[in-house]
């Protein structure tokens, strides 16, 4: 018996097309998924990569924040996995893949828990997300939703490997370092996880590196790229983009996954 996933949606921000990925037009605008995955491993027990939106999030958000990618829809992680039959208390384990907003404003949640002192991530981002945040340049980072009472970090940094069938890797893309997961499943072949390192699917296949503010240079977006194009070739692998909705929609569809 292997791993089995479940992609959960957990609610989606929507603003204008460019600041997801650069495009010409100003006109369209883009529904952008917070996610989660959810993961039952039959040694290390229930890990939970992501926690997605604040459900705070119009109290806690900077005006910039709310401004530039409001929250249109909120589905907490406890809810989502309520609807798995699961509490915070059942999760073993937590991979935050950065600590932006939108994928560590869940960790609240977690407060009390035994997984609020097992949390993932990666140490180039954890330190990038404390310098940005207590030298006043916060960006996407809000210190509150990811310093929460009792959060003990285990920081990796590169390769690292959970099980035989669960690994990480550290991408230098987006920030300083976003986790993405390669999960090898009996039944679906590998799945690779990019995070937001690569938004969407039509951001991969057309080589479009992001828009707005929070990516530095498009460099740092192609290197990383070229990198997930020869592990996708390697694995023969399925790829999970970071805020694709219809590939979310799809996935989440698709239930348990093993
Ligand atoms: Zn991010």
């Amino acid at each position: 018996m292997g791993l089995k996933f479940s992609v959960l949606y957990l609610g989606k921000m929507e603003f204008p097309k460019f600041r997801l990925v650069q495009c010409p037009d100003e006109e369209n605008m883009v529904r952008s998924p917070a996610v989660a995955i959810l993961i039952q491993h039959p040694e290390l027990g229930n890990i939970l990569y992501d926690t997605g939106n604040s459900p705070a999030f119009a109290d806690v958000y900077t005006p910039e924040m709310l401004h530039n990618y409001p929250v249109t829809e909120l589905i907490s992680i406890k809810d989502a996995l309520a609807d798995k039959g699961l509490t915070p208390h059942d999760i073993d384990h937590i991979i935050l893949s950065h600590l932006h907003f939108d994928h560590a404003g869940g960790l609240q949640d977690f407060v009390g828990t035994k997984a609020i002192e097992r949390v993932i991530v990666s140490e180039e981002d954890l330190k990038n997300a404390y310098f940005s945040v207590m030298t006043g340049n916060g960006g996407a980072y809000i210190r509150s939703l990811f310093d929460v009472e009792g959060v003990q970090f285990r920081a990796i940094s590169g390769d690292t490997k959970l099980a035989e069938d669960l690994e990480l890797f550290v991408q230098p893309s987006h920030t300083p370092g976003v986790i993405g997961m390669i999960l090898k499943t009996e039944h679906h072949g590998t799945v690779i996880t990019t995070s937001d390192t690569i938004y969407t699917r039509e951001s991969y296949e057309q080589e479009l590196p992001p828009g707005g503010t929070i990516n530095k240079t498009p460099e740092e977006f192609y290197d990383n790229l070229k990198r997930i194009k020869k592990m996708e070739q390697d694995y023969q692998a399925t790829l999970l983009f970071g805020h694709d909705y219809d590939q979310i929609m799809e996935w989440v569809e698709k239930g348990w996954m093993d």
